[in-house]
């Protein structure tokens, strides 16, 4: 239990997690049906948004799109519960937008990927987005029966937290796998990942080795952004500790010391 919390942990960072933590508790405040609910509701959810931009600050611009394809499938899922020709029409019309949005996302991706010269297969980020898309419409249908016959929210409920975690997975994928391109900040050459162990714990750190200048380049705690191993950030000027800190003990120690794995 505690490794899967501490890889979590590593692979999502601190504002991945408050954003699944405050998406689940938007939700829960949802299920309240009162008014304070609501307003809880708008308030967590807007919290988690602002998690989701910090923590996917490069892929940000791609949530955009997942809340266009979770309001357009999602309306669709809506109306098609509703036997009127007219809501019928509605609802068709929203669900072939959400996959026209959903297909632009795809082809957009599939575009960066070619640029940013990645190899991660897409199988599973595929998979995720059609996930997501299915049960924003699910999600939708079933709070339309719930507001025609009060029947439980289960699939509703159910529905939104798979919506949440694909959701987050699809941002993180992209971020970590697609757009992120190791490129040295000085030399604009290739990096080389350069992955070593705690010295006094198990866990890992991915530095980077630039070869044409021979340094050491390090993620900026403070900007997120690659940088020198030097005495401060080159992009926002934070000045930058010797000793690298380990996110799983919390011990410091210099570069040297860390483990080539
Ligand atoms: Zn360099
Ligand atoms: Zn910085
Ligand atoms: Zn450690």
């Amino acid at each position: 239990m505690m490794n899967a919390v501490r890889f979590i942990r590593e692979k999502l960072g601190g504002y991945g997690i408050g954003a699944i933590v405050f998406f689940l508790l938007s939700l829960y405040s949802s299920l309240l049906g009162t008014l304070p609910g609501m307003v809880l509701w708008i308030f967590f959810g807007a919290l988690a948004l602002a998690c989701i931009y910090a923590a996917f600050h490069s892929v940000w611009r791609y949530g955009l799109w997942l809340i266009g394809i979770y309001v357009f499938s999602g309306a669709g899922g809506y109306l098609l519960t509703h036997h009127d020709s007219v809501r019928l029409v509605g609802g068709m019309i929203c669900e072939i937008i959400g996959v026209f949005i959903l297909l632009s996302l795809i082809y957009r991706v599939i575009d960066m990927r070619k640029k940013t010269k990645h190899k991660h297969p897409l199988g599973l980020w595929f998979l995720s987005l059609l996930i997501f898309f299915v049960f924003a419409n699910l999600s939708l249908s079933d709070w339309s029966y719930w507001l025609m016959d009060k029947t439980p929210l289960y699939i509703y409920t159910f529905s939104e937290i798979v919506i949440i975690c694909s959701g987050v997975y699809v941002l993180w994928f992209l971020q970590e796998k697609i757009s992120a391109r190791n490129v040295c900040p000085v030399c604009d050459c290739e990096l080389r990942v350069d992955k070593r162990s705690c010295p006094s714990c198990d866990g890992t750190e991915s530095f980077f080795w630039c070869k044409k200048g021979e340094h050491h380049i390090i993620k900026c705690p403070s900007c997120n952004k690659l940088t020198l191993h030097g005495k401060k950030c080159i992009h926002c000027g934070r000045k930058l500790k010797k000793r690298v800190e380990c996110r799983s003990c919390g011990s410091e120690h210099p570069l040297a010391e860390w483990i080539r794995l």
